[in-house]
């Protein structure tokens, strides 16, 4: 591919791609049915770290948490073309990326970024300078490959045209919010004389499963949150920071909750996953969130223990368990309306109060069915201890304003229906 095409036909491959993007609205209706399956540790892939010469005075690199680069070239004086692979097979197809990248004199580069047969490209580029802050590429920057895909599906590769100099330019498929970032925002989180932390675990590698507790209450009532089972669900992690942080304000209406009901949150269920640049896995290699009902991983392993031990210690109930992930649309999967736990009827009262919020706005329920494996954190919460539950998909393109509404808003009228 030479690098003057891109420009030439950028303006019908804008087109083209905003033609997919809305096709992909009316087709994609939401994951299929979860299938069991075996959660024993499989071997993963670990990505060789390096900063790599590229030749012309340009350097990659992927020594960093949260990186994920797996090859990279100068295709010619204006082309670099990067490989992202998974960390084993098979795989939920969401390429996570992230590298660095400079150059000793200032040069515009397209870079190409390439998966293996059978996968798509997934995460619109975020750039940043600092690591810190990022911007979504600009659209006139981003180039769709749709030569020989069908119509309506995802682009097998994309280009996109960057400015390179001395001063560090990031990459990466959603901001970069690696355990570092989260044992901070814990930290800070625990100052206020009602919230600590503990840990609960480690992960397979060793790192910490922490869990924030908010609330002075004794443990009769219960709350569990979690997010981050899956590493690139950056958006569903920040709908769960703002529903935490809401939970956590000096209002009298948060006061009387954390009196009545003590909450419980994991804010970072794969810690390895998150800071290898998995697409999915644990270090285990596995779909953590297929693994609650054979418990083979240290990190649901721990979590079951820890809720186990907390309803035999105090006698205490759980009521309510959210899950946060991320996916193309927004959804709520619920556990079937017809079934009741702790508290019934809070889900979809929850839901409705909510969308008043959002006049505008449709939300896209999804109830799970009677049958079906029970493999899912969810079902967990609800089969085992009669929480009411539900799995809270945030889209991966849902702007970061809204996201975060959505998760105060949550907080809100989840407060608002317990107390009374
Ligand atoms: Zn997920």
């Amino acid at each position: 591919m030479k690098h003057y095409s891109l420009t030439k036909f950028s303006i019908g491959i804008i087109a083209i791609s905003l033609l997919w993007s809305c096709q992909q609205d009316t087709q994609w209706k939401g994951q299929e049915p979860i299938q069991r399956v075996s959660t024993l540790t499989k071997p993963i892939q670990l990505q060789l770290k390096k900063t790599f010469d590229l030749g012309d005075g340009i350097y990659c690199s992927n020594e960093f948490d949260g990186a994920r680069l797996n090859g990279i070239v100068l295709s010619n004086d204006t082309l670099i073309t990067a490989l992202i692979t998974p960390e084993n097979t098979p795989i939920n197809g969401s390429p996570w990326y992230a590298f660095k990248l400079w150059s000793k004199s200032e040069k515009n580069m397209y870079l190409k970024l390439t998966y293996l047969e059978g996968v798509s490209h997934r995460y619109y580029p975020k750039l940043s300078r600092d690591g810190i802050n990022w911007d979504n590429l600009d659209s006139t920057n981003f180039f769709t490959d749709t030569t020989g895909i069908a119509n309506g599906a995802s682009p097998k590769s994309i280009s996109m045209k960057l400015s390179l100099s001395e001063d560090t330019l990031w990459v990466a498929a959603q901001e970069l919010i690696t355990s570092q970032h989260i044992y901070k925002w814990e930290q800070e989180l625990a100052k206020k004389p009602y919230i600590s932390i503990h840990k609960i675990g480690e992960s397979r590698e060793g790192r910490p499963l922490n869990i924030l507790k908010i609330g002075n209450s004794n443990d009769q009532k219960m709350i569990l949150v979690l997010s981050r089972q899956h590493p690139p669900e950056v958006t569903g992690y920040l709908a769960m920071k703002a529903f935490v942080e809401k939970l956590s304000e000096d209002q009298s209406l948060n006061q009387k909750f954390r009196e009545k009901y003590k909450t419980f949150v994991i804010p970072l269920l794969n810690p390895d996953g998150v800071d290898l640049g998995h697409w999915r896995h644990n270090a285990g290699g596995i779909d953590l969130n297929r693994d609650w009902e054979t418990f083979n991983q240290p990190e649901i392993a721990a979590v079951k223990a820890f809720m186990e031990n907390k309803v035999k210690g105090s006698g205490g109930k759980f009521y309510f368990g959210v899950d946060f992930h991320s996916t193309f649309h927004d959804i709520y999967y619920t556990i079937n309306p017809e079934l009741k736990g702790n508290m019934p009827g809070l889900v979809p009262e929850l839901i409705t109060e909510m969308g008043k919020e959002f006049p505008d706005y449709q939300p896209n329920i999804r109830p799970g069915g009677l049958d079906g494996p029970k493999i899912s954190s969810t079902s967990f919460m609800f089969y085992t201890f009669g929480a009411e539950a539900v799995t809270f998909e945030l889209g991966d393109n849902t702007p970061r304003p809204f996201i975060k509404q959505k998760g105060e808003v949550a907080a809100q009228k989840l407060m608002e229906i317990m107390v009374k």
